[in-house]
Formats: structure tokens, C-alpha cells, sequence
């Protein structure tokens, strides 16, 4: 079964503050893996024993996204430095936009 993002909230109320970080146990991590089918929700390259993976929020907090299991997917290492780059670039986006539109232009 595929794991697909909730739509993403009001930009405005996330682009400053988000929900804090929360980890997973080894347990919730092994369920999240089995649910995934082991496969990278980015990639859906098929992770084999031993390969390097991470759980990873499907939507950055920066952007909205919350810690709940159903915005969790795992991540493998070859595509976490994308990912990550993508989320901050969107996350700045939303705070020049958010920034735009309640400050007057000087
Ligand atoms: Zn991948």
C-alpha cells in the first residue's frame, strides 16, 4: 500500500511555526517499514536488508505537515539530500510569500 501525504494546510499558518519534531520507536519505525512495503516513498526503490533508510515525514513540518503516522514514509539515503533541499526551498517560498503579504512594500 502506498502512503500518500494529507493535503497540506493554509500556507499562512505554518510558514513561521510548525508542530515540533517528534521521533518514532523502533517499533512504530518497523511498522511504518511494513506498511510501506519497504519501499522509499520517493524513489519506490525496494529497500533490502541492511540498506540505510529513514522514517521521514512525507510533509515537511515546514510546510504544514504533521508528525501523525499517516505523514510518515521512509526515505532512502540516496534521496533524503533531494527531499530535504525541495522542503526548504518550498518552506523559504512560503515565508517570502506569507512575508509579502502582510508587509507594505518600502
Ligand atoms: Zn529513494
Amino acid at each position: 500500500m502506498l502512503r500518500e501525504p494529507k493535503p497540506q494546510s493554509a500556507m499562512t499558518t505554518t510558514a513561521f511555526h510548525h508542530e515540533p519534531r517528534t521521533r518514532l520507536t523502533d517499533q512504530q519505525r518497523a511498522k511504518l517499514f511494513l506498511e510501506c512495503g519497504g519501499m522509499c516513498h520517493r524513489c519506490r526503490r525496494k529497500l533490502r536488508p541492511g540498506d540505510d533508510w529513514i522514517d521521514e515525514h512525507l510533509i515537511a513540518l515546514e510546510n504544514g505537515g504533521t508528525n501523525d503516522l499517516s505523514n510518515r514514509g521512509i526515505t532512502c539515503t540516496w534521496c533524503k539530500p533531494h527531499k530535504d533541499a525541495e522542503d526548504h526551498k518550498k518552506a523559504a517560498k512560503s515565508r517570502h510569500v506569507a512575508t509579502a503579504h502582510v508587509v507594505p512594500i518600502s
